[in-house]
């Protein structure tokens, strides 16, 4: 017998050698993930074990893995040969005090075994109300389910519950993007969406020092530290916006600031892309939450960009935005109430339907090229890794 950790991972759909790179993919982020950590990991078609840790460290590996993408589940299970007599032997072993009912599933990826998943699952039945006969079974909505896996490698895997992982694909299996990360609620959100499909990240900040603090630039590393735990390393671009700013507002109206700035910082972006070799743009846009984010400010924006703009909480409202927020912890740091650029010379009236038109003749006031140089020119790099 020996204690080893469950590993389920998602999307079975895949097939053939897309499956073979996903697997491959996901095999090397745990490594990476666990590096600090003795442990031996091995695969059994359609599941992974990690084995030979140490049981002092069980809770943390646990945890680590539930950060993974491309994991469902995780289970702190018995390994044995394969054998009826073995098999009994470990369900009575297991601790069913406090229990009342339950039910056995078996899972038989091992067709040469010679009871089906069902006999198997009533002898099994049996044999626990043999020992304890005040408990009873409920196939329905039973209180604890002992799962009783016989793979093909002739190991059998004996546990009683699976603890749900991150999901999604493996980090990098979508190649990678660029996020713009604010300092709010939505955009950390955005991120850890996007690298659930798979998506490795760099970031790219944009703070207008001094009409912005110290405090708000920490306040965004500290967002990247914490996404950093799901999405891994993460290169973040820091980039001033300050004299953009200035500019936009002495040589722009005041109802298209936004819509300029707006449209700036996807240059920005898009260059950042082109010289990292990122194939996406990431926001935090959601449909109609501000004046920035109707569906005409999006079209003006994204004129200026030739790359792929993933919006993935468009469709969210901000309540399920925060709950995101929340279940990844980001969101006690978001709320922290230090000022983002776009708040620094707010316009009181910005405009809802902007046109491209009217923005690019006011465009022609600005030396849009020189100002774009000049910001990359003086960008801060930070390497976050939280893992
Ligand atoms: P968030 O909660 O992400 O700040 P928001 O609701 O405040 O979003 P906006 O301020 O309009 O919305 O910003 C929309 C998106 O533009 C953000 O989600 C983010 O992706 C990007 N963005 C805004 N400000 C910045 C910034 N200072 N640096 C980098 N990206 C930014
Ligand atoms: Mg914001």
């Amino acid at each position: 017998m020996k204690k080893v950790l469950l590993l389920k991972f998602g999307e079975l759909f895949l097939k053939g050698k897309n499956r073979r790179e996903f697997i491959k993919l996901l095999k090397h982020n745990i490594v990476k993930k666990l590096s600090g950590f003795d442990f031996q990991l091995s695969e059994t078609q359609g599941r992974l074990v990690i084995s030979d840790y140490s049981e002092l460290n069980e809770d943390e590996i646990v945890s680590k893995l539930q950060t993974v993408f491309g994991l469902i589940g995780v289970a702190s299970a018995v390994e044995i040969d394969t054998s009826l007599e073995g098999i009994e032997n470990e369900i009575k072993n297991i601790d069913l005090s406090g229990v009342k009912t339950f039910k056995v599933e078996v899972k038989r990826a091992d067709k040469t075994f010679d009871m089906t998943s069902m006999e198997l699952e009533r002898h099994l039945g049996g044999v626990v109300l043999n020992l304890f006969p005040n408990l009873k079974v409920d196939l329905y909505n039973p209180e604890l389910v002992l799962f009783v896996e016989l793979r093909v490698n002739k190991k059998t895997y004996i546990y009683k519950s699976l603890l749900p992982c991150a999901g999604g694909l493996p980090l990098g299996s979508a190649g990678k993007a660029l996020l713009l990360l604010s300092g709010g609620i939505d955009s950390p959100v955005a991120g850890y969406l996007m690298s659930k499909r798979g998506l490795r990240l760099e970031a790219v900040h944009f703070h207008s020092y001094p009409y912005t603090s110290v405090q708000a630039k920490e306040k965004v590393i500290e967002l990247a530290n914490l996404i950093s735990k799901y999405c891994g390393e993460i290169k973040l671009h820091v980039v001033s916006f300050t004299e953009i700013q200035e500019q936009i507002h002495k040589n722009c109206d005041e109802e298209y600031m936004i819509t300029i700035m707006r449209r700036i910082m996807m240059r920005i972006a898009e260059r950042i892309c082109h010289e990292n070799d990122l194939g996406a743009i990431v926001t935090g846009e959601s449909l109609g939450q501000v004046a920035s984010q109707t569906m005409q400010s999006m079209t003006v924006t994204n004129s200026v960009v030739s790359l792929p703009v993933f919006r993935p909480v468009i469709a969210y409202d901000k309540e399920e935005i925060m709950s995101v927020a929340k279940k990844i912890g980001t969101y006690e740091t978001s709320i922290l109430p230090y000022e983002d650029c776009c708040t620094v010379f707010l316009p009181k009236n910005p405009v809802i339907r902007p046109t491209i038109r009217r923005a690019e003749y006011l465009e022609k006031n600005l030396d849009i090229e020189n100002l774009i140089n000049e910001a990359l020119a003086n960008e801060e790099i930070i390497e976050i890794k939280n893992y």
